[in-house]
């Protein structure tokens, strides 16, 4: 089968001619229908060395997947073919602490944090793809899968980003949205969908972004930068927004975020910029909590899906084929995507 794989770190990934993977005992053959291209996978393109737990290149590059079952491995019950599925990608041991109160995405035998398919296993850009147990597929029900596959991860990550935080967006609160690409599109839905925030700010360099900010229920989309400090701390009559995602994570974005948090607030770096948040002692404000999430569990996964197939949250999709992958991230890196790009095997 064909797959795009990273074949050495800071190389380009190539589309190769790989076999097909069998199921064994407890595993999932998916016929994939979708896989999204998330910017972490520039992130790891373009990583100088070996990412911590990552298995060395060559692997298939994407994290976010859904598609249909292929074949079901000997024991495996509860799917049969032809199902559509989203996969669960933060694949943990199972069975330390963390992962057996259902938050794999921190298991501890994984350092805390686990790579999952698409970086420590091979991914979902590929004809298919291997799962290693039937747990990790959700079904979609009506759900096109090559347009719910983004929601394992984009949707996923910033599902659990907000869900965290929602006890401190009451009526009259104010989140902020620094970077409103693939994952800060399905934040702003989802603040809109969970909580009674009264004003949902988008904040990004591009206009064509804070459009589609707008269109997906942000009440303010401001050009990143000094101004869209002042028009916040104005907003807020000097306070500062009660929950501050900064879904891009570079050291602008991040003194941004520590200048228009709030005391007592969250702010939640989603983004791998690779940037420095500054602190000191009255910044971010007084007991304002810094967190740094990393995707989400299985069953905030199937929360983000009854979302979708309530149509509360939907992703703008960009498809591609697979021999288009390369030039996917080329756009996604250039900042050329509007929504999310998702390969189509
Ligand atoms: P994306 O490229 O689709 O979106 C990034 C957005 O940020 C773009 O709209 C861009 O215009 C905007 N931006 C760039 N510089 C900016 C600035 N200075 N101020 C404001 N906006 C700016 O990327 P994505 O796929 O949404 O990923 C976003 C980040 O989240 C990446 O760093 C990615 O690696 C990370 N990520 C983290 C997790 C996690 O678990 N923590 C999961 C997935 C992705
Ligand atoms: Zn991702």
């Amino acid at each position: 089968m064909r797959a795009f794989q990273l074949v050495g770190w800071r190389q380009p990934p190539e589309l190769r001619e790989v076999p097909a993977p069998e199921p064994g005992p407890g595993q999932v053959l998916v016929k994939v229908a979708g896989a999204g291209a998330c910017h972490s996978d520039l992130h790891i393109m373009q990583a100088p060395e070996p990412l911590p737990g990552f298995t060395a290149p060559p692997f298939t590059l994407g994290h976010e997947n859904a598609g249909w079952v292929e074949r079901l491995g000997p024991g495996v019950t509860g799917f049969e073919p032809g199902d559509a599925v989203i996969v669960y990608g933060s694949w943990g041991c199972g069975i330390c602490t963390n992962c057996r109160q259902g938050q794999e995405n921190y298991c501890q035998n994984l350092g805390g944090q686990g790579p999952g398919l698409g970086g420590g296993h091979d991914g979902g850009m590929a004809e298919y793809l291997l799962v290693p147990a039937a747990r990790y597929l959700i079904p979609l029900g009506a759900l096109d899968p090559r347009q719910a596959a983004p929601l394992s991860d984009a949707g996923l990550t910033s599902y659990h980003a907000v869900k965290r935080s929602l006890h401190l967006l009451g009526p009259g609160s104010t989140a902020v949205v620094i970077g409103a690409g693939g994952l800060g599109q399905m934040t702003i839905q989802i603040l809109r969908a969970l909580s009674a925030a009264t004003t949902v700010v988008a904040v990004d360099t591009d206009a064509g972004k804070l459009e589609t900010a707008k269109r997906m229920g942000a009440d303010e989309a401001l050009l990143s930068g000094d101004e869209a400090v002042t028009c916040i701390m104005d907003m807020t009559r000097k306070q500062g927004a009660q929950l501050v995602l900064d879904m891009v994570g570079i050291d602008p974005t991040l003194r941004m975020a520590a200048q228009v948090a709030r005391s007592l607030g969250h702010l939640t770096i989603v983004g791998l910029g690779g940037g420095a948040l500054p602190v000191d002692f009255s910044s971010p404000p007084h007991e304002c909590s810094v967190a740094s999430p990393y995707w989400g569990s299985l069953t905030e996964l199937m929360e983000v899906i009854t979302l979708a197939q309530q149509e509360r949250i939907n992703v703008l999709v960009e498809h591609f084929p697979l021999h288009r992958a390369n030039e996917a991230y080329q756009l996604l890196h250039d900042g050329r995507i509007q929504g999310r790009a998702v390969i189509t095997p």
